[in-house]
């Protein structure tokens, strides 16, 4: 059983995520502002293992109590609920600390499955997190212990930190899943399906978009010039593919 705390203002959302939450067997609060919210995950004695945050709040909106959360070194997992057909706010969302976003109006299977995906790889950065104080060597199974350095950039998937000329970039928990997805089958094509079920574990949405956005994200991190993206290059019509040595391929 995960607690997760809902941020919406609108009370009939709220209530039917709630509902729906429960009944998966989670423990559910509410806040109806971004202030309430931060009061409880920052000051209160509560405990909780992700957020579901809307942007559209009265008073604070999501993207400051997003902010406010990452600059407190809070990094509990947050999915964003954003506006659909506002691409900027999934930009500022991820800016301001988003692990994940789902466009309104969502499906519910949708941001149950997300929802999931984030409490599932939070709970393996935990445990390896541990396994790791306690000197236990990583298992395969979380194996987020590993360290990956090509072209001068190092990324620590146990602390989510990608290095890069002496700055520290801390990446969200998606954003590191992905990076590792792509990482680990190198070389290869991976399709946006693939991406859908193994990072996300969704069968299928509705919204590949969303994809698209982690790697513009992604390309800012690892290329010197990511409007001309040398090592996580598109494979028109398909996907993606990573290169950690670009240039020893030649096709
Ligand atoms: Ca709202």
């Amino acid at each position: 059983m995960s607690r997760v705390l809902i941020v919406e203002d609108e009370a009939h959302l709220a209530r039917g995520l709630q509902f729906n939450l429960e009944a998966e067997g989670h423990s559910v609060r509410v806040a109806g502002d971004g202030e309430t919210a931060l009061d409880w995950l920052l000051k209160g004695k509560e405990d909780f293992d992700a957020v579901v945050l809307d942007v559209m709040l009265p008073g604070m909106d999501g993207f400051r109590v997003a902010s406010e959360l990452r600059a407190a070194r809070n990094y509990i997992p947050l999915l964003m609920l954003t506006a659909r057909g506002r691409p900027e706010d999934v930009l500022k969302g991820f800016a301001s600390g988003a692990d994940d976003y789902l466009p309104k109006p969502f499906e519910l299977a949708i941001l149950l499955a997300r929802l999931q995906g984030l409490l599932r790889r939070s709970g393996w950065m935990r445990a390896s997190r541990e396994a790791a104080s306690a000197g236990v060597p990583p298992s395969p199974e979380g194996a987020a212990d590993e360290v990956v350095t090509f072209s001068g950039r190092t990324i620590d998937f146990s602390t989510l930190e990608l290095r890069v000329n002496g700055n520290t970039i801390r990446l969200t928990l998606m954003e590191a899943e992905l990076l590792r997805h792509l990482i680990r089958n190198s070389g290869k094509v991976v399709s946006r399906k693939s991406i859908l079920e193994q990072v996300w574990g969704l069968k299928e949405d509705t919204d590949t978009r969303a994809i698209d956005n982690f790697i513009v994200r992604l390309r800012r991190y690892i290329e010197d010039d990511p409007a001309r993206p040398r090592h996580l290059v598109t494979v028109r019509g398909v996907g993606y593919r990573f290169l950690a040595e670009p240039d020893s391929v030649r096709s």
